[in-house]
């Protein structure tokens, strides 16, 4: 049925193996991160098999589905208070940076019966998420030891996410002295000391990780083959384990330029056009509404995106050595934006693919 997304699970089950295998030499456990495909059990079951210790997500709900995974579950994003017990029901581990949250945890925990553990997140300047002042987090572990119910078994921090910071020896050696930090005011040792996401990856292939950091948390690497400090496909892995698949519904030689006077476009922006004389156009039966604004990318080198709307992709086959024709299919690959809009739209068919 289409629109539809190809999972090749075989391909994600590769990349999943290639990762941990690179980061295991290097003394490292890896969390899946599943939110980019919503956490559909089916996928990370795959990723489970693929040898990671751990399955990670920014959203419960997406926990919740793979609840039967025997995995330990890691929340990504900050707990909402509002939220606390089905963090503690969901999550084992959750990322934390507010004590009152941290509170409401514990108090969760208690009602419920169940321990939290939770991993301490530091800002070290990407300007995300993260305890960002050494006061304040003396003040906050001072208040976490009375706290019965929850267990601080890690330290992490997030990089590359909005400042684009790069994680190096250097920001990774102050993430390690305040482990030692923790370690001292806590009186027990933080098992998990959590050095960031798939923009950590060209550290194993450079100059090696900063020893002591023993945990990552991995989402694009896996599912796209990519490392995201400086966007370099990583060795022996796939970029193409989910794919997009739409139909044409039309194909039509129209000149390049519309034909009237030009106002304003289905999202209020007034259009610019190039004259190209005529061309051969196709119509494809999937849309903004589904990706978005982001790249997807024809298999077919010689098709040109040419624009779209909600739910319609314009295409140029002018220069298609391929005789493309109504109801045939064109394949893309995919970006972490598309593929994350793709995965979200209740209108693409998720076709897990053996
Ligand atoms: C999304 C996310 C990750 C994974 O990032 P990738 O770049 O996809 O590897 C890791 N940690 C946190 C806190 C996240 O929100």
């Amino acid at each position: 049925m289409n629109p539809k997304i190809n999972v090749y699970l075989n391909k994600l089950q590769h990349n999943t193996e290639v990762l941990v295998k690179q980061c295991q030499d290097a003394g490292i456990d890896v969390a899946a991160v599943t939110k980019v495909f919503c956490g559909k059990p089916e996928i990370a079951e795959t990723i489970v098999k693929g040898g990671v210790k751990y399955l990670a997500d920014s959203r419960i709900e997406n926990l919740a589905k793979m609840k039967e995974l025997p995995l330990e579950k890691i929340l990504l994003r900050l707990p909402m208070i509002s939220r606390a017990k089905e963090t503690v029901q969901f999550a084992d581990i959750s990322l934390n940076s507010e004590l009152e949250t941290i509170e409401a945890l514990n108090d969760a925990a208690l009602e419920l019966g169940q321990p939290h553990k939770v991993i301490l997140m530091m800002d070290l300047g990407d300007l995300r998420e993260g305890i960002f002042d050494n006061e304040e987090l003396h003040r906050a572990l001072k208040r976490i030891k009375e706290l019965q119910s929850i267990k601080v078994v890690g330290i992490g921090t997030n990089l590359t996410c909005y400042g684009g910071v790069i994680p190096d020896d250097e920001n990774l050696g102050r993430l390690l002295e305040t482990a030692n930090l923790i370690e001292a005011e806590l009186g027990y040792p933080v098992e998990m000391i959590s050095g960031g996401n798939s923009s950590s990856i060209y550290l194993l292939e450079k100059q090696g990780m900063p020893k002591g950091i023993n945990h990552l948390r991995l989402g694009e690497s896996i599912v796209l083959g990519y490392e995201t400090a400086y966007g370099k496909r990583i060795p022996n892995t796939f970029d193409d384990a989910f794919q997009l698949v739409a139909e044409i519904i039309e194909i039509k030689e129209k000149p390049s330029i519309p034909i009237g006077t030009i106002g304003r476009d289905a999202f209020g922006n007034v259009p610019e056009f190039e004259d190209k004389g005529k061309q051969r156009r196709a119509i494809l039966a999937v849309g903004k509404q589904d990706f978005g604004t982001h790249s997807i990318i024809p298999l077919d080198t010689e098709i040109e995106i040419l624009g779209g709307s909600s739910d319609h992709l314009i295409i140029d086959l002018t220069h298609c050595r391929r005789e493309y024709k109504v109801g045939d299919e064109v394949t893309f690959n995919l970006t972490y934006g598309s593929l994350l809009a793709l995965m979200t739209s209740e209108y693409i068919y998720k076709n897990c693919i053996k």
